[in-house]
């Protein structure tokens, strides 16, 4: 049995970027940069109005009240032709470029003006309300490096330096299998010991959310032959494959044996962890595997622990792993385990702080006590005891 920092290192060591393709900025969003990203303009393109106003010389409006001679008006997407000289102002709308001559801009609400003169109620100093040219960024700049996440904000970073199309990592095709005789699906009312279906769908939520393209492969039996066709099913022209149940070290907990069957490599087949002590990972040629344990709270907890990091190490994300923070803890706790726990748990803020409540569940099959989980608390081996009031390391499961 390894701890959960090897398992992570192998994870994260094996696992490599996946190709990159060339994408439309309509599909960039969400998408991991695989190139950088280099201004070819420079912003703003001219000295910009900040304001609707007067764009005048400030040399000639040092001392308030004072007239001026309005020669013309400059809106957004206009140049004004001509030269602002001494005693003279135009008329400048937000966003329009300063015409020449004119150092500032003062503010409609202090002037008055009657159409041919404006008379500027308040002094103004010279760069007043104007944002200069190539203040923001000057051409040829590397203002994003490939690894980094393609949100809104980077979308408009995209749009302005004309980026019609964008390099990205290539998303990982992911087959989700579930193993275990007990399950129905969706659609059946269960009876006796069977069992409905529930981690496909969360795998492939979690998936998806981390950025693949996720196939369904619904459920497979307890039966070797069974579980060894629908793996080599699920492997073909695929980047990863998940499998939920199976893996423990039960007479039916046939993943493994399946695995060796069809010639997989397995890096590791039990992790220091709980929930999700049988956590495997493996290779199928170029294909990855995780073998997540059965209990629906364990298959979430591993999910983010192991199968997310790797996912977003398909993808050249630079930070694959979720975030870890601290929070002081709202309730004490008591951890028997000599694994590293990752409790299930609800981060809140109070007073503006950032609080950590463990939520009461009955076990690792307790899936809907996991739905007001935003958080894992980490619990180190050696610690078995934490007071409420102590600060402790928390993993998100979303992003910030
Ligand atoms: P296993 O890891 O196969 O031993 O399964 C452990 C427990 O998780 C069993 O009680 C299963 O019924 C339950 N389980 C396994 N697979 C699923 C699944 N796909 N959806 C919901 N529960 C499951
Ligand atoms: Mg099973």
């Amino acid at each position: 049995m390894i701890t959960v920092d090897a398992a992570l290192a192998i994870v994260l060591s094996r696992v490599a970027p996946l190709g990159v393709e060339t994408v439309p900025i309509e599909s960039a969003h969400g998408r991991v940069l695989a190139a950088e990203i280099i201004s070819d303009i420079e912003l703003p393109p001219f000295d910009r109005a900040r304001m609707d106003g007067y764009a005048l010389r400030s040399s000639d409006a040092q001392i308030a009240p004072f007239s001026l001679k309005v020669m013309g008006e400059i809106a957004a997407g206009a140049m004004f032709e001509g030269e602002v000289k001494d005693g003279e102002a135009v008329k400048i709308f937000t966003g329009a470029p300063m015409p020449d001559g004119a150092d500032a801009v003062q503010k409609v609400e202090v002037t008055e003006s009657d159409g041919g003169t404006v008379t500027i109620n308040e002094a103004v100093r010279a760069g007043q309300f104007i944002t200069p040219r190539a203040s923001e960024i000057s051409a040829g700049e590397v203002i994003a490096r490939p690894g980094r996440r393609i949100a809104a904000a980077e979308m408009a970073a995209l749009a302005s330096f004309g980026y019609a199309t964008v390099k990205v990592y290539r998303k990982p095709r992911v087959a989700v299998l579930s193993t275990g005789s007990e399950l129905v699906p969706v659609s059946s009312k269960p009876q006796g010991a069977q069992i409905r279906n529930s981690n496909s769908y969360s795998i492939a939520a979690y998936a998806e959310r981390a950025g693949a393209i996720v196939e369904n492969f619904g459920t497979v039996i307890d039966n070797p032959e069974a579980t060894k066709e629908a793996l080599i099913a699920a492997f073909r022209e695929r980047d990863m494959v998940i499998t939920s149940g199976g893996v423990s070290m039960g007479d039916y907990d046939l993943v493994k044996a399946a695995l060796q069957e069809i010639g997989a490599e397995v890096y590791f087949d039990q992790v220091s962890i709980r929930p999700g002590k049988p956590t495997v990972f493996g290779r199928q040629e170029n294909t990855w595997f995780f073998g997540l344990p059965g209990n629906p709270v364990s298959t979430s907890v591993t999910f983010n622990v192991f199968a997310r990091p790797a996912l977003r190490r398909l993808q050249g994300a630079e930070s694959p792993q979720l975030p870890t923070v601290q929070a002081e803890l709202a309730n004490s706790i008591t951890d028997a385990s000599n694994r590293r726990s990752y409790l299930p748990a609800r981060l809140f803020i109070k007073n503006g702080r950032a609080m950590i409540e463990s939520l009461k569940w009955v076990g690792s099959s307790d899936l809907v006590a996991f739905m007001n989980a935003n958080a894992l608390i980490i619990v180190r081996e050696e610690v078995h005891e934490i007071t409420a009031g102590d600060v402790v390391d928390v993993l998100l499961l979303n992003e910030i």
